[in-house]
């Protein structure tokens, strides 16, 4: 008895294997298409200075709408697009949208501050030896000064390749972009390496801002964090704000932008212009 129901789970666990590998493999041919078909698209949310609660710039968030499966979190696309290598062009028309979409609210909205944008670099994409290069053309096409752009990376990728992270961070530095660590907290959260490197700000993860209020330890790590990022010079944003509260917190601590639901879920282009413009008013 014991065997045959063995047996059975044996079975049940290599068809869930199977159908999963289909999927996978199902997704990755849809992958493949969806850059041509325009089913990618991509959402804004607004990092906001805590400073003046005004709206200093984006972070762009990819989206796929797939035709049968809807709208897909890049959670489970990002993955496969890095496995495949798909990333790279994916990646590429990011930069390319999102910086083109700023230089547009730019030159739309002169009485604020030129308004930024930050894009997410995965590993893969930042391993490749003309990444500076073809940033560079994109900044050109669009018109966007490289100022204007903050490119995310996570701290493994800095981890991993130390040598080429450097190299390829001194090139952008030269195009005048900021670097932010994306996820702070969640990897090895090493503040002296991060000091070699000359990151321009931290982005707190939100896992330490949503348990901040109700448990005292993660509000004085949020704020240990907040105060070696201002000794090293770093900018801070606390990443998922969703409360009053939280928010209140962060700027006691004189952490510089936020972003969260709070202020805004992710929007589409349409959505994120109107935000601007209805505050550009008041
Ligand atoms: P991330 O870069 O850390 O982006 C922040 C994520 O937190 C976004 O999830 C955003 O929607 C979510 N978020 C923002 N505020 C709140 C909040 O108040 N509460 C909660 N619960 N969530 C909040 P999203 O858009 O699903 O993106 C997930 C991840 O996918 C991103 O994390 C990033 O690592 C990756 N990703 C997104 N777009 C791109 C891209 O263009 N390229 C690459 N390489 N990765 C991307
Ligand atoms: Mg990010
Ligand atoms: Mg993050
Ligand atoms: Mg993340």
């Amino acid at each position: 008895r014991a065997k045959s129901l063995g047996k059975a789970r044996h079975a049940v666990f290599d068809k869930d294997m199977h159908t999963r590998a289909v999927s996978l493999l199902q997704l990755e041919n849809d992958l493949r298409r969806a850059v041509e078909r325009q089913e990618l698209l991509i959402y804004y949310q607004p990092i906001v200075s805590l400073h003046n609660n005004r709206i200093r710039g984006f972070e762009a968030l990819l989206r796929w709408n797939h035709p049968t499966r809807g709208l897909i979190s890049p959670e489970e696309f990002i993955p496969v697009a890095e496995e495949t290598g798909l990333i790279i062009p994916i990646g590429y028309w990011v930069l390319h949208q999102a910086c083109h979409q700023t230089r547009i609210w730019q030159e739309q909205f002169t009485a604020i501050p030129p308004l930024t944008i930050n894009v997410n670099c995965s590993g893969k994409q930042f391993a490749q030896s003309d990444l500076t290069k073809q940033i560079d053309r994109i900044l050109h096409e669009t018109g966007l000064n490289g100022v204007s752009l903050n490119i995310e990376i996570t701290e493994s990728i800095l981890i991993e390749n130390a040598d080429l992270a450097a190299k390829m961070l001194l090139q952008l530095k030269n195009l005048g972009i900021q670097l932010y660590v994306d996820d702070f907290g969640t990897g090895y959260s090493s503040l002296s390496y991060l000091h070699n490197f000359s990151i321009d700000a931290l982005k707190i993860d939100r896992s330490f801002i949503k348990r901040m209020g109700s448990t005292n330890q993660k509000y004085e790590l949020v704020y240990t964090i907040t105060q070696m990022a201002h000794n090293l010079n770093m900018n801070v944003v606390a990443e998922g704000i969703e409360t009053s509260e939280q928010l209140r917190q962060l700027q006691d601590m004189r952490c510089e932008y936020g972003q969260g639901f709070l202020f805004s879920q992710p929007l589409q282009q349409e959505a994120a212009t109107a935000l601007i413009q209805s505050s550009v008013c008041v």
